[in-house]
């Protein structure tokens, strides 16, 4: 379907990313729920790739559903668009990149294993298993915890 009020642009950063009024809403309403506001990333479709992957599906190795960049930008893999994921599953993954704006962790080391903060509030994300479900049912990666239950 054609939505002529979609906008794309380039970033800073040499990313396509289109920006979506409901995607943006679903980000107010995730930051204002868990994280009082405090957050100040903007959100997009795209990815930091060029814009030819960008359009498709993923049909050879899975990307990662959702990004961010520079703690300012979260970018949603279109392809969820593509797959019409439910908003569950777009919350989570906003949920899991504003803890990466709010919750960087040390400087020079994954996040993912050293930002503590940001591993303690992901335990608690918002319909986390069923989100994980879903993603890895369309062979997106999702973040394991050591304290989740093997897969
Ligand atoms: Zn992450």
């Amino acid at each position: 379907m054609v939505n002529n009020t979609r906008t794309s642009e380039t970033t800073d950063f040499g990313a396509w990313i289109e920006r979506d009024v409901w995607l943006d809403k679903v980000l107010q309403a995730t930051n204002a729920r868990y994280f009082r506001g405090q957050a100040k990333s903007r959100i997009g479709w795209g990815l930091p790739v060029s814009p030819v992957i960008m359009d498709r599906t993923p049909d050879g190795l899975p990307q990662a559903p959702a990004a961010c960049w520079r703690e300012h930008e979260v970018l949603i893999h279109p392809a969820l668009r593509d797959f019409k994921a439910p908003r569950y599953v777009i919350v989570y993954l906003i949920y899991h990149e504003l803890l990466h704006e709010l919750h960087p962790g040390p400087p020079g080391k994954d996040p993912h294993t050293a930002a503590l903060l940001l591993l303690e509030q992901e335990r608690i994300a918002p319909a986390r298993e069923r989100a994980h479900a879903w993603l890895r049912k369309r062979e997106f990666p999702v973040l394991r915890l050591p304290s989740d239950a093997p897969a």
